[in-house]
């Protein structure tokens, strides 16, 4: 007996399927393929891939039912939703200012070293309730979703209390609760706050007290190695003592200056170390095959008027695992669309538009611990799909700064966002 379908895709001109990398992440060569089906057609039941391949194959495995939807995506693309494995979701208040003196010149750390920056939005997350910040951060996963993106990793950061750090991480909670898109939680260690006379002092009360009681609320626990933030020593004892009470792990590495913080990265196993725009030769061996997949925010370089960008093509050819994310945030990356990050990609960093549909689907997947139900369309995968409106994947980074999604399905269930013909 076939099983039955819920929902059929048939005709896609492109079928992404990115297949057969649930184990490992994709490195070199592998970036180049998007295992793609011509005429591809994938069938769904409930909130799984059954079958996926061509019309015949496809058809040849499953059966329709009376109430079977057919979805006809001829001329079009159809693949994974967007995995965004690194965003700062859930905050209050804007960055709009900061935007304007930058533009006229002030630098990202001055503004930060003169109580602006990352301490403008803690004062508008600490005032905040926790209603008001579900339906901030409600109103950005609204725009994700319609954008592709259908599972996101969000980190905390902007609280540096116990009381505000656990606000944030219950608001995702919250989130996973009324919002399609999938929420994993991360506790960020991003700055030292002002109550605090020493960074020492913080990162003792950050072991001692903060992470025993994040542990059950955040599934990573990441932080912000950086000059005049946190360095790769502090960075060392905490993310030691999240391991320990059961913590993946997460950095965000090597941004602004060459810190050695992807070398700590692989040395430790983390999951992923994000940014590396410095990464120096010996970081991106230290990474080479280590596991730890490296987040590259080419729109964060991007929007802080950075020279420097990853060295992407080198990355890759040396044997890291590559992801792409937006690092939404309201001060160094105020966009949700990950479309226009792959752009980005291509443009500030020279990877290819195959290499940016990777990075974005099953190697951000690896980079939050889900290939195996994400991250590319396999039977057994969780029906996360996306259809874009445009006749080939080299469009997607190319028809840049709108939105060329269509259809969204996530877990199974229809989203229509553009217009049909
Ligand atoms: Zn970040």
């Amino acid at each position: 007996m076939k099983p039955a379908a819920d929902l059929i895709i048939t005709s896609a001109n492109e079928l992404l399927t990115l297949r057969g990398h649930s184990s490992s992440p994709k490195t070199g060569k592998e970036m180049d393929d998007l295992g793609i089906i011509p005429d591809g057609c994938l069938a769904i039941s409930e909130d799984r891939i059954i079958a996926c391949g061509s019309m015949d194959e496809v058809l040849a495995e499953v059966s329709e039912t009376p109430d079977t939807v057919k979805i006809d995506a001829s001329s079009r693309v159809v693949m994974p939703g967007f995995i965004d494995s690194h965003t700062h979701l859930v905050f209050a208040g804007g960055r709009e200012d900061e935007f304007e003196q930058r533009i006229k010149g002030a630098g990202y750390l001055d503004i930060l070293k003169s109580g602006g920056g990352i301490f403008n939005t803690v004062r508008a997350t600490r005032a905040a309730g926790k209603e008001e910040l579900i339906k901030k951060s409600r109103k950005h996963l609204d725009t994700m979703l319609k954008f592709g993106t259908t599972t996101v990793e969000a980190k905390s950061g902007y609280g540096l209390t116990i009381e505000d750090e656990s606000k944030q991480l219950q608001v995702m909670k919250e989130l996973n609760k009324i919002h399609p898109v999938d929420v994993i939680p991360t506790f960020l260690v991003h700055t030292t706050p002002p109550e605090f006379s020493s960074r020492e002092k913080y990162i003792d009360f950050v072991i001692n007290n903060m992470l025993p009681k994040m542990r059950g609320m955040a599934e990573y626990c990441d932080i912000f190695c950086e000059h005049e933030v946190f360095d790769p020593e502090h960075s060392l004892q905490v993310l030691t003592a999240a391991k320990k009470l059961g913590f993946k792990l997460k950095i965000h590495a090597d941004q602004l200056s060459d810190m050695g913080c992807a070398r700590l990265a692989a040395e430790l196993h983390a999951a992923s170390a994000s940014h590396l725009d410095h990464i120096s030769r010996e970081g991106i061996d230290a990474m080479a095959n280590s596991g730890t997949v490296a987040i590259l925010l080419p729109g964060a370089a991007f929007f802080l008027g950075s020279d420097t960008y990853a060295p992407a093509p080198e990355m890759i050819s040396r044997g890291v695992a590559v992801a792409l994310a937006t690092d939404f945030n309201p001060g160094s990356c105020p966009t949700e669309s990950m479309q226009i990050i792959l752009t980005l990609a291509c443009i500030t960093m020279k990877m290819s538009p195959a290499q940016v549909i990777n990075a974005a689907t099953i190697n951000a997947a690896h980079a939050i611990n889900r290939a195996d139900t994400i991250g590319s369309l396999e039977a057994g995968k969780r029906a996360d799909v996306i259809i874009l409106d445009v006749p080939n994947h080299k469009c997607i980074p190319y028809h840049f700064g709108v939105n060329l999604v269509q259809t969204v399905i996530k877990k199974g269930r229809i989203m229509r966002f553009g217009c049909a013909d």
